[in-house]
């Protein structure tokens, strides 16, 4: 079949589920959450996820050094592991990559896949190696949560709050000074080369979050373990859009207050525009909804390095669609977090 213009990434999903796939009863959450769960003869379920990065889709080869995108490929699995409140225990990583790139191209991207899987003590456990003509890093995470603790986003319930525990918006302010600036970052740029070229910290914090994002991997244990959440989702794709899959998944609807999110816009530097902060794709927070007294028990018992954490609004009842409220005017909230097909 030739393009299919007009049809969307989840229209593409949501035929392939409608095939319904044969049924077992070992898949306990198939299609539509951030992992499959999978039955196991232990007290735990297996969480398996995979997530492509291609490049001129995904990244520009120009400003992501391979060391960052080999560092990147893996927070992004592992950021659908922690939305599930599972544990991280194993990944596999599929390359395919233009011929003149398996030399130190290659190494660097392995030196900062490793690194990434030394942080999180995550094994790297197979693969697969393919040629092509971009660069294409596959990666797919497992990891284990005890059965019944698996936090999906199909567990909203109307009045809940809803929650962000991390920085929104943080990573589109990366992208945007690199597109702007459009730094010549070679090959071989470090950490340490990324800081001196930003200049200023909060310039550094934002590209960080671009380039070598941090996944709450612990922080979503916690929260799992301790049955601190009715559903959760990581943002990949932006706050708004990442949002209705919860509201699709549990059946209600959703309010959005903007004056909760300034301390999201103003965590750095300049204040970020409401746009990024609800649009901007790559943050890999996450966001949850809970009830009143479980919002009180994170907010009470929350480690001292916890990331940041606002309550930004609430769920309701009805069809699945969000409202945002400004200086009490409400409004049909349109959704446009990261769309591949348009
Ligand atoms: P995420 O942003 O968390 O990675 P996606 O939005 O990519 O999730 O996918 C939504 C759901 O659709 C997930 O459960 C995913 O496993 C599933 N999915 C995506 N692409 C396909 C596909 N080609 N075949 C089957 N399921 C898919
Ligand atoms: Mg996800």
């Amino acid at each position: 079949m030739g393009t299919m213009p007009g049809r969307t990434e989840f229209e593409l999903i949501s035929r392939i589920r409608r095939r319904k796939p044969p049924y077992s009863p070992d898949v306990k959450l198939g299609i539509g959450d951030d992992c499959a769960l999978l039955g196991t003869s232990s007290g735990s379920d297996l969480a398996v996820t995979t997530d492509m990065l291609i490049e001129d889709v995904d990244f520009r080869r120009a400003w992501m050094p391979p060391a960052f995108l080999g560092w990147k490929s893996l927070a992004v699995s592992l950021s659908d592991i922690a939305a599930m409140g599972a544990t991280p225990t194993a990944c596999l990583l599929a390359l395919a990559l233009p011929p003149d790139l398996t030399g130190r191209y290659f190494d660097h991207l392995i030196d900062g896949f490793l690194d990434a899987c030394d942080f999180w003590s995550v094994p790297l456990a197979g693969g697969d190696m393919s040629s092509s003509s971009e660069v294409c890093v596959t990666v797919t995470a497992f990891g284990t949560v005890p059965k019944g603790k698996a936090v999906c986003r199909s567990g909203a319930r109307p009045g809940d709050l809803i929650a962000v525990i991390g920085e929104l918006g943080l990573s589109r302010r990366g992208l945007q000074i690199l597109e702007e600036e459009q730094p010549a970052l070679g090959e071989e740029v470090s950490r340490e080369d990324l800081e001196q070229w930003a200049q200023t910290p909060d310039r550094a914090r934002a590209l960080r979050a671009h380039l070598l994002p941090r996944p709450h991997v612990s922080e979503a244990i916690w929260i799992a373990e301790n049955d601190l959440a009715h559903s959760m989702i990581d943002v990949s794709d932006g706050l708004l859009a990442d949002l209705q899959h919860i509201l699709e998944e549990s059946g209600v609807a959703a309010e959005i207050e903007t004056e909760s999110l300034t301390p999201l816009q103003s965590i750095v530097g300049p204040p970020l525009d409401l746009d990024s902060v609800l649009n901007g794709g790559e943050d890999y927070c996450l966001l949850l909804t809970m009830s009143a007294e479980q919002y009180e028990s994170v907010r009470a018992n929350h480690a001292s390095d916890f990331p940041s954490f606002f309550s930004i609004g609430r769920i309701l009842q009805g069809p699945p669609s969000i409202s945002v409220l400004e200086g009490g005017i409400r409004r049909e909230q349109q959704i446009k977090g990261f769309e591949h097909f348009q």
